[in-house]
């Protein structure tokens, strides 16, 4: 017969004396490992809409959907997918916002009878170009570029203007009565495509 080595015995006795590794789930509520890699949640507070965990995840378990139904108050809703997702982390890894817009928790028990409400959302909201109505950016992700370029910031009408927007020291409807499609123009939140079109023109 063979003898045991020191190594198992020790695992033995302490496995003895701490008691079993498994929990007695489902008869008792099994409480995961702090570093249980479980379901991402989005930080609505700390999201910046921003899609680069969209771009990352391997099995496009994100997703992002923006919404116009209200020109005053454009939203974007990003979506997981819990029963696509593989919990790889990449998401949580790649957040532009210190990695706490997503991040990996752990909720393990994920079992649903409908699979359209595997899902979690959070909605923020864009920014319009002024001009042609498309989707800039959202409002948080345009702060947040704003606030790492600094006095930069200055050298971009959209940044300075959402910046200003934001601390509320602006009036929208002086920027809205500026229609000539022209100079003016220039001071006005807008996509690249409109930019481009008011810097190049020469008309006006
Ligand atoms: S954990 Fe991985 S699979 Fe799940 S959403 Fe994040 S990147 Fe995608
Ligand atoms: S801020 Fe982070 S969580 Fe939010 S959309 Fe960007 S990468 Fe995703």
């Amino acid at each position: 017969m063979k003898l045991p080595k020191i190594r198992e015995l020790v695992e033995a006795i302490k496995a003895l004396i701490k008691g079993p590794y498994t929990s007695k789930f489902p008869k008792e509520v099994h409480r995961p490992h702090p570093n249980f890699r479980g379901q991402p949640k989005f930080d609505e507070e700390k999201c910046l809409g921003c899609c680069a965990c969209q771009e990352v995840c391997p099995v496009e378990a994100i997703n992002h959907l923006d919404v116009v139904v209200n020109v005053n108050r454009p939203k974007r809703y990003m979506v997981h997918y819990t029963d696509t997702c593989i919990f790889c982390g990449q998401c949580e890894a790649a957040c532009i916002a210190d990695h706490q817009g997503i991040k990996l928790s752990t909720d393990w028990e994920l079992s649903f009878f409908d699979r359209s409400k595997a899902q979690e959302q959070i909605e923020k909201e864009i920014q319009l170009c002024e001009i042609c109505g498309g989707v800039i950016a959202c409002r948080d992700h345009l702060n947040w570029i704003s606030q790492k370029l600094g006095e930069l910031t200055y050298s971009s009408p959209t940044l300075y203007l959402s910046r200003l927007k934001e601390l509320g020291v602006i009036d929208e409807n002086i920027i809205s009565a500026l229609k000539d499609q022209g100079r003016s123009d220039r001071v006005k939140i807008l996509c690249a495509r409109c930019r481009r079109k008011t810097t190049l023109t020469t008309e006006k």
